[in-house]
């Protein structure tokens, strides 16, 4: 039996650059990997998949599925399907991060699954194939494999590691209700944003440790689009931000929205001024 992490991510920026030939938004986005997990424990049982999940932690978990439309289960049956054996693992899951909440945690638990599975088999798969595997998946699966910080092109799944950042304090705030990305990316295409975040800009402020004008620079042209299911991300960033937090935005399609702080009690002040469900993490 072994065990993986399967971290959240946020996005420190979400720009769209328009829709493929092929249907899918083309992206542009810098994401963080951030300590808040679920824990994936995988077995070898003699071929198949099986899953068991604990979702009583969060908001909305018997929503998840537990059969093959789990992304997780989703992952195990691409990763079999890549290596041409029914390489059989048991998956048991443990939801700490909020689901439909754009902090990719279905994505998280797909990449788990895909890193583990190549150590419980013993099989040194290379990361980029394994990302192929992820990318079957879902976009967002490839960078929750490499982790850390990324700047994120095409559907997702080109990426470039970028230079170590600062390891912030990070308060999320999930505002109660969900947004699916399907909708998100729909209300998106019906009007779309005017003003883009100057990504590469953003990238050289973070590399020379300049945050203040990187903070100035972050943005996320989907929470607009949050903003018309749930008005109450307005309310969190507003409040975050008088309660000292050094940037807030919403992260992926949302609704959660983070607050970059600098040290723990900053974090606690902040996560105080928000009446949601609350997290204190920081990046991983
Ligand atoms: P993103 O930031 O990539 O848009 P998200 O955080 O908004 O992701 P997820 O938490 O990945 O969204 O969940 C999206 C949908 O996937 C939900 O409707 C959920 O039911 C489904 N799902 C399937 N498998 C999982 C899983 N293992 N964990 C969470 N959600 C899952």
């Amino acid at each position: 039996m072994l065990k993986e992490f399967a971290r959240a991510k946020i996005n420190l920026t979400l720009d769209i650059l328009g829709v493929r030939a092929d249907g899918y938004h083309e992206v542009s986005m810098i994401m963080q990997t951030i300590a808040l997990a679920d824990a994936v424990t995988l077995e070898k049982i003699s071929g198949g998949v099986t899953l068991a999940m604990d979702a009583t932690g969060i908001a909305g978990g018997e929503t998840i599925p537990t059969d093959e439309r789990n992304l997780a289960w989703r992952a195990a049956v691409e990763f079999q399907k890549f290596c041409g054996k029914d390489l059989g693992v048991a998956i048991a899951l443990t939801k700490k991060i909020p689901a439909a909440a754009g902090l990719a945690g279905g994505s998280a638990d797909a990449a788990a699954v895909i890193r583990g599975m190549n150590r419980l088999y013993d099989l040194h798969l290379t990361e980029d194939e394994l990302c192929t595997i992820g990318a079957c998946v879902g976009s967002d699966v490839p960078f929750c494999i490499i982790g850390g910080t990324c700047l994120s092109e095409g559907r997702g799944e080109v990426l470039t590691r970028l230079a170590p950042v600062k390891k912030f304090g990070v308060v999320l705030a999930k505002p109660d209700g969900e947004i699916s990305t399907a909708w998100a990316y729909k209300t998106y295409d019906a009007q779309p944003a005017t003003v883009h975040p100057p990504t590469q800009e953003i990238i050289a402020q973070m590399a020379s440790g300049d945050y203040d004008a990187a903070f100035k620079n972050f943005s996320n042209v989907l929470e607009s689009v949050a903003l018309k299911k749930i008005p109450a991300v307005a309310d969190c960033k507003r409040k975050f931000l008088s309660a000292g937090a050094r940037v807030a935005l919403m992260s992926g399609s949302g609704p959660t929205v983070f607050a970059l702080t600098d040290d723990d009690a900053a974090a606690k002040r902040i996560a105080a001024a928000v009446d949601t469900q609350v997290f204190i993490t920081k990046f991983h």
